[in-house]
């Protein structure tokens, strides 16, 4: 353990602010409960132009174009000098950054967004509803969630792009695919990339996590619309072209395996694997249908 730990010791240092800088967009949000997301990891490439440069339990990606960089996600705020530091150390800077696309309006993958806008000037690209609550920094009652989110440092300037939308950043194009559901915004974003001839399909998914906070019930006739949508979402995860899938958290996809597997050996690269989407997308439609049971039965309090 003590080894384990001095390495980690020493790797968090290099983001750990300037001494007595209080800025107010880095401010940790629930430090204890989010350590576990924040296990450092040293930045890799997965596939062609596509890098993770986030932590063991949350997966920031980077896709290096022909004009500059897309990030996807932000992560936590205090987490934010540490992604800086991560697309340094492959060899970019912050600056290049011209896109960042987020996930889910949740301040775990959207707590640092404000402060990455801001230190690479470049523009946040969400969902419209995940937009509207990035622009508060606060989530609305169609949040399951709602009742336990703290907020987080509100993003001043977001675009909101469609369903189906293509985003191109130089050679790269980036396509939109909502995937409501775990919050009404979430959206998952894919692009093609290539090793010399050999091409994949990328898919960085969002959390499909059915989780609901107070007396929020996915039953609720109030909700029938949005549990349709969550169940579109897993038809539309499993139809989807996919060779490569990153999820928001990678424990999600069997994640830290592939990593550790991609480290020892490129070759079979461990991320490949045409069957992941529609894996991802049965085990949470399990996952929603045994909550459906729980709001039906007596576990829960009624609403
Ligand atoms: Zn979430």
């Amino acid at each position: 353990m003590k080894p384990a730990m001095s390495v980690i010791a020493a790797f968090l240092a290099t983001a750990t602010p300037a001494q007595g800088e209080d800025d107010p967009l880095l401010r940790p949000i629930a430090p204890d409960h989010a350590q576990e997301w924040l296990t450092p990891q040293q930045p890799v490439q997965i596939f062609g132009n596509t890098y993770l440069v986030g932590f063991g339990g949350l997966n920031i990606a980077l896709i290096r174009t022909s004009d500059g960089l897309i990030l996807l996600d932000g992560g936590l705020p205090q987490g934010v000098r540490q992604i800086e530091a991560n697309i340094r150390s492959l060899g970019f800077e912050p600056g290049e950054v011209k896109l960042i696309l987020s996930t889910e309006p949740h301040y775990d993958h959207a707590g640092g967004l404000a402060a990455l806008a801001r230190d690479t000037g470049a523009r946040v690209i969400a969902s419209a509803e995940a937009a509207e609550v990035l622009r508060r920094g606060k989530s609305g009652p169609d949040d399951p969630q709602m009742a336990w989110l703290p907020p987080f440092p509100a993003v001043e300037h977001v675009r909101a792009a469609r369903d189906g939308e293509q985003l191109q950043v130089g050679d790269v194009t980036v396509t939109a695919l909502a995937t409501p559901g775990h919050t009404p915004g979430s959206m998952s974003w894919t692009w093609r990339s290539c090793e010399s001839d050999h091409c994949a399909d990328i898919v960085f998914a969002s959390s499909l996590t059915p989780l609901a906070a107070g007396d929020y019930r996915f039953s609720a006739p109030a909700n029938r619309s949005a549990a349709a949508r969550f169940r579109e979402t897993f038809q539309r995860l499993r139809s989807q072209p996919c060779d490569i899938l990153l999820t928001t958290h990678p424990g999600a996809s069997d994640g830290e395996a592939k990593l550790a597997k991609l480290l020892q050996d490129r070759e079979p690269n461990p991320f490949i694997d045409p069957q992941a989407c529609a894996a991802y997308a049965d085990t949470y439609q399990q996952a929603f249908a045994k909550r459906l049971a729980e709001e039906a039965g007596t576990d829960l309090p009624r609403p």
